[in-house]
This record gives structure tokens, C-alpha cells and sequence, in this order.
């Protein structure tokens, strides 16, 4: 038997297997035991664990002088990765544990790590595809469009649309980052969100009269305080009404509602929430828990015509988690959207 105390491996997180230099299974802890089960005592490993590269590794630990290291997949039940250690053991006396084998998941970092490659492909995809116009414009320019002023001035249109698409994702990457960077330290200024609201209407007012359509904010008197970065939540409103003036009928009504909440949904406890309502012609159902992804856009064609870059509602969602808040999204196919941000009050 092993000399360490069975305690001692038990309170370790990572499954620890000690075999002896049979490849026997002398000892082992309880995340191992709840990860490939209580019978591996008195046994070869193989009986516990059949991966090849399992075994090849803690051959090669028990065979030669050196710790062994592999990376795992293992498929049951979910699929986990492992980084395995078998680390040779200095046998003292009557012990019999030759090699220790320790797994150390790396199944969420290795997930985090795809999805920040997934994320530069998508963004450098994204930014590619309106670079690629401007230098195609260039060309032209230089070449058979050199004498033909009238084709000049609408390449150069074009050319300004593109560059100033880059600009807003160059702008909305950035803006997705910083919140990101600070999204685990709550905010903690009192916030008034009567002015936060009033900020965002005014500034998307001429926005909305250019599609003829009417901003309507409604702010309840006894709004209890709530916490928060008042930039970001200007953000979260601003990118929430520019949605709904987009993709929103022309000459319909924008409704920004403010009100208290005595129980926030799913987190409990009172807060406000604020309501963006449009008389779009909604989302189906099937996109609704995809909207908050990066890059994720029911229309793309649509979004990009009316200069959208697929980001809006991803930052929208950080920020409200930053705020330990809720963002909850309701559609009628046909009739419209409804955004609605709940925020805590303060304590
Ligand atoms: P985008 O820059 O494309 O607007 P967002 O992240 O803000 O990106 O929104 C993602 C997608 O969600 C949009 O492309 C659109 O398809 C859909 N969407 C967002 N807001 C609304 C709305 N008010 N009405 C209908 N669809 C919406």
C-alpha cells in the first residue's frame, strides 16, 4: 500500500492513480473514482482505463527513468481532455506505488482556446471581405477609371461605406474586449438611469426620424437606484434602440420603458428592467439563444445594409453580466421584439 494518507489524495481535485511496477492499481483518489469507477484496485490499469495512449504512457514511466506526459481524449460520458502525468515515484521501503499517474483536465481551457481561434478567424473573415472591396476599388481607380470623374466620385462612395464599416467593427471589437477584460469586477457607482435613457433617446432621435419612426421613453418616478457604469449601460440602450431602428418597419414606434421590478427573473430580488419594444417583424424562435453570439445575425445581408456588424447584442450581453443583471429577449414573429435589461437594485 501507499505510504500517503488516503485523505491527503482524496482532498486533491485532479484523479490520481498509483499503480506498481506490475502496473497494478494500488491506490487511488476520489475524483479517479468518480471518474472511471470504484473497481480499480488489485488490478491492471487496463481494466479501468483502455486508452492506448494511457497506457503507452505509464509503460514508458514504469520502463525507463523519466516522468511520461500525453494529452487524453477521453469520449464517456462527455467527451474530457486530459493532460496525463505519470510520474515516477522514489519507492522507499515496502511501498509499493511505482508510478503515479495524475490527470489533469484541460477540456475548458482547450474549449477557450477554440473559441478564441474561432473568434480571430471570424473577425479577420469579417474585416477581410469590405478591405478586399476598398484595394479592388483602388485598382479600378488607377486603372480604367483614371479619366472618368463621374465613376471616380462613386467608387469613392463605396470605398468611404467600406472603410467606415471597418471602422465601426475595428470600434465594436475593441469595445467587446475592454468589457471582457473587466467583466468579473462589479461595477459600483450609483447610476441614474433616467439620465442614461435620456442620454441614448436624444442621441438616436435623429436616427429614428430619418426611417420616420418615433423614440417613446416612459420612466416610472420611483425607480429604485441601481448600480452600474453608466458609459456601459448608455452602450447596452444605444445598441439595443439602434436594433430596433433598424430592424424595425419604418414609421413605427420605438418604446423605451423603465419600470421597478419587485423579483428580477431567475436571479431573484427587486431591480428595474427597461424594456426596448419595436414593431418589427420580430425574430423566429429558433434564433432567439443564438442572438447574443458573436457574429451571429439572422439576416447578414440585412445587417451589413443597414450597418450592423454582429457584435451588438454580444456586447449588450457582457455588460449585463458585468452588472449582474439579466437580459431577456421576446418575440412575436409578425409583430415585433421586446429587449428587456434587468438590473439589481442597490443594497
Ligand atoms: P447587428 O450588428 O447585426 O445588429 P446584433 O448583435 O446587434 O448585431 O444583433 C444580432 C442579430 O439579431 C441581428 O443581425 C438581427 O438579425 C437580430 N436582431 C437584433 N435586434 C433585433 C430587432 N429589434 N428586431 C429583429 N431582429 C433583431
Amino acid at each position: 500500500m501507499s505510504t500517503v494518507p488516503s485523505a491527503v489524495l482524496d482532498a486533491l481535485p485532479d484523479p490520481i492513480i498509483l499503480v506498481d511496477a506490475g502496473r497494478i492499481v494500488v491506490a487511488v483518489n476520489r475524483a479517479a473514482r468518480d471518474a472511471f469507477g470504484p473497481n480499480l484496485i488489485g488490478r491492471d490499469l487496463s481494466f479501468g482505463l483502455r486508452h492506448p495512449a494511457i497506457l503507452t504512457t505509464v509503460d514508458r514511466a514504469l520502463a525507463g527513468t523519466e516522468d511520461a506526459t500525453a494529452e487524453v481524449s477521453l469520449p464517456v460520458p462527455v467527451p474530457r481532455t486530459f493532460l496525463l502525468r505519470a510520474l515516477r515515484l522514489n519507492s522507499r521501503g515496502g511501498d509499493a506505488a511505482s508510478v503515479a499517474l495524475v490527470l489533469s483536465e484541460t477540456t475548458d481551457t482547450l474549449r477557450a482556446e477554440q473559441m478564441r481561434a474561432d473568434f480571430v478567424a471570424n473577425a479577420s473573415h469579417e474585416l477581410r471581405s469590405p478591405l478586399a472591396s476598398v484595394l479592388g476599388f483602388i485598382e479600378t481607380i488607377r486603372g480604367h477609371a483614371a479619366d472618368d470623374a463621374t465613376a471616380r466620385a462613386r467608387f469613392l462612395d463605396i470605398m468611404h461605406r467600406e472603410a467606415t464599416r471597418m471602422a465601426r467593427l475595428i470600434d465594436d471589437l475593441l469595445s467587446l474586449s475592454r468589457v471582457e477584460v473587466n467583466e468579473h469586477v462589479a461595477p459600483r457607482d450609483p447610476v441614474d438611469l433616467r439620465r442614461v435613457l435620456g442620454n441614448v433617446v436624444e442621441t438616436l432621435g435623429p436616427r429614428a426620424e430619418a426611417r420616420g419612426m418615433e423614440l417613446r421613453l416612459s420612466v416610472a418616478d420611483s425607480l429604485p437606484t441601481v448600480v452600474g457604469d453608466a458609459d456601459q449601460l448608455v452602450q447596452v440602450f444605444r445598441n439595443l434602440v439602434e436594433n430596433a431602428i433598424r430592424y424595425a418597419r419604418e414609421k413605427t414606434p420605438v418604446t423605451i420603458e423603465a419600470s421597478a421590478i419587485d423579483r428580477i427573473p431567475d436571479l431573484g430580488g427587486p431591480g428595474v428592467g427597461v424594456s426596448v419594444e419595436d414593431r418589427g417583424e420580430g425574430i423566429q424562435p429558433e434564433h432567439l439563444p443564438r442572438l447574443t453570439e458573436r457574429f451571429y445575425r439572422v439576416d447578414k445581408a440585412r445587417s451589413q445594409a443597414m450597418g450592423g456588424t454582429g457584435l451588438g447584442l454580444a456586447i449588450v450581453k457582457h455588460i449585463v453580466s458585468r452588472h449582474r443583471g439579466r437580459l431577456q429577449i421576446d418575440s412575436q414573429p409578425g409583430k415585433g421584439s421586446r429587449f428587456t435589461v434587468f438590473l439589481p437594485a442597490r443594497r
